[in-house]
């Protein structure tokens, strides 16, 4: 387990990484959210990174997150600052119940069926927000949707009263070919600009991970995932 000073050190370090990043691509500090990728890791790590003022963490499972929220709950209520749930992980459609209440963000809808049972189940609360995933690599193996299936998913994703339609999100395959990266990003963007030339009001593109978080600043991300930079390795399961 790593321990509470080496946490700290790497989420410093991160977090100046992606302020110089920001500031040396001339996009504002406040343009682009750090959301902490905390899947597997141990809630004492989280509190951690918390207390030092981390605001947003992305979690991938949903018992594992629930379990998580759960616990934290009392401890986060004592922090000066809120804290933002972000769902990052592949949906169920059975598992809309459990995510709907106890998320502020869902980064990863690419159906009809999950977005309405979102919304079901999201009743009677503020509008959780939305990010439609996005597969520009046909990947088989791969979530997300197609280009030209988005029109029809965001439009239908904007008509849900309990649901609030903010973006795009992306996990493109792995490369350290920084133009590829960039050139994945950047068709995210333009897709994201389409839709609001098209009269939709959307301001989020999650995108960049540990090893790919400079190409996806510099194509426009306001929202960066990042987990191993700040964590370190992830252990084989939860703990
Ligand atoms: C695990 C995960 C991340 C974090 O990846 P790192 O390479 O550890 O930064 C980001 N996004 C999603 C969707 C993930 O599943």
């Amino acid at each position: 387990m790593t321990n509470e000073s080496e946490l700290l050190k790497r989420y410093s370090q991160t977090a100046d990484a992606l302020s110089s990043c920001i500031e040396k691509h001339q996009r504002q500090q406040s343009s682009v959210t750090l959301v902490a990728v905390s899947k597997f890791h141990t809630t004492e790590n989280i509190l951690t990174l918390a207390k030092a003022g981390q605001a947003h963490f992305g979690e991938n499972y949903v018992q594992e997150s629930l379990d998580k929220i759960e616990q934290l709950a009392p401890e986060f209520e004592k922090l000066p600052h809120s804290i933002e749930w972000h769902f990052i992980g592949h949906i169920q459609s059975k598992k809309c119940k459990q995510i709907a209440p106890n998320f502020d963000w869902v980064h990863t809808v690419e159906s009809e069926k999950v977005a309405q049972k979102l919304d079901q189940h999201r009743e009677g609360l503020t509008p959780l927000n939305i990010l439609i995933q996005l597969n520009l690599q046909n990947e088989e193996s791969k979530s997300g949707i197609t280009p030209d299936q988005l029109p029809s998913l965001a439009a239908y994703i904007s008509g849900l009263k309990n649901l609030k339609l903010r973006g795009l999100m992306i996990i493109p395959e792995s490369t350290p070919d920084t133009e590829a990266q960039r050139g994945i990003f950047r068709q995210c963007k333009m897709l994201l600009d389409e839709l609001n030339e098209n009269g939709l009001e959307l301001d989020q593109l999650s995108m960049g991970m540990t090893n790919d978080m400079e190409s996806a600043i510099l194509e426009g991300a306001t929202q960066v995932r990042i987990g191993t930079a700040i964590f370190g390795p992830r252990p084989s399961k939860a703990t």
